[in-house]
């Protein structure tokens, strides 16, 4: 791939005492991939992530997005420079209806302190919502009070809520954990509509899913990289097989 990545990480680390949850771990992610991160338990992929959003502080390394060095930046800057995450429903206010989480997710993004200004936000935010509520498959579900959508609604909510503020780039954490079969083939469909307009960083056990769904992989072990390539050379992998994919869940 060409041009400057979207997403590059040089030698990031984050230590807890003693433990090395993420070791040096140096990635490129461009404009438009699709880029899944797997490995075993304690791999490290969650840490990775939380540096990601600002959310977890390195002890090393490097972060640059959009050629900008966000290394130290907090989670709310990084978030509004245009880094989402959807992480098992932290984002869902179960009190409100399906549709007033989605508009509030989108008008908080959108802040202005011109009357007219707002009210066309206002307006802007009710279009995003009902657009994005028909795009994840909530349409019919507008008007329900969240917490009594299903376990894979509501991870769709999630989706709904993190794309109300239109991300340039969207880390998904495991989008398919708790679904049954049905509901993670239908993910599977709507996470590649939405790749193919954004750039997506997906952590997630589900092997099938990975290697039908991504355009480049990296394997973490240990808080390190692995291996790194294409879902054809992960799985021809030796050392990826032997350490990882043998035991993976499909
Ligand atoms: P899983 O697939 O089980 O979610 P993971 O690959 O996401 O695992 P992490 O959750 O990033 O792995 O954890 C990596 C290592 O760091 C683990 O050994 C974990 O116990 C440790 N760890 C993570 N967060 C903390 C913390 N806040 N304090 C201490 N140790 C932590």
């Amino acid at each position: 791939m060409t041009g400057a990545p979207l997403l590059r990480t040089e030698e990031l680390s984050r230590s807890y005492g003693s433990l090395l949850a993420v070791d040096r771990v140096s990635l490129a992610v461009h404009e438009g991939e699709l880029r899944s991160i797997i490995g075993p338990n304690g791999a490290g992929k969650t840490t990775f992530f939380k540096l990601i959003s600002g959310e977890v502080t390195p002890s090393a390394g490097r972060i640059w997005f959009r050629g900008r060095d966000v290394t130290r930046l907090p989670q709310h800057a990084v978030s509004r420079l245009g880094i989402a995450k959807s992480y098992q429903l932290t984002n869902v206010f179960p009190h409100l209806t399906v549709f007033e989480n989605v508009r509030v997710a989108a008008q908080g993004h959108r802040r202005s302190f011109n009357f007219w200004a707002r009210a066309a936000a206002l307006h802007d935010a009710r279009d995003r919502g009902r657009a994005l509520l028909e795009t994840t498959g909530l349409g019919p579900k507008a008007d329900l009070l969240a917490a009594h959508l299903s376990h894979g609604e509501k991870r769709h909510l999630e989706l709904a809520i993190a794309l109300a503020t239109d991300p340039q780039l969207l880390l998904l954490d495991e989008p398919t954990a708790g679904m049954s079969p049905e509901e993670t083939d239908e993910t599977m469909v709507l996470i590649r509509e939405l790749a193919a307009g954004r750039t997506i960083v997906l952590v997630e056990h589900k092997m099938k899913l990975v290697m039908k769904i991504s355009d480049r992989i990296t394997v973490l072990h240990q808080g390190q990289v692995l291996a790194d390539g294409t879902p054809e050379a992960i799985r021809a992998n030796d050392l990826v097989q032997r350490i990882y994919l043998g035991a993976a869940r499909s």
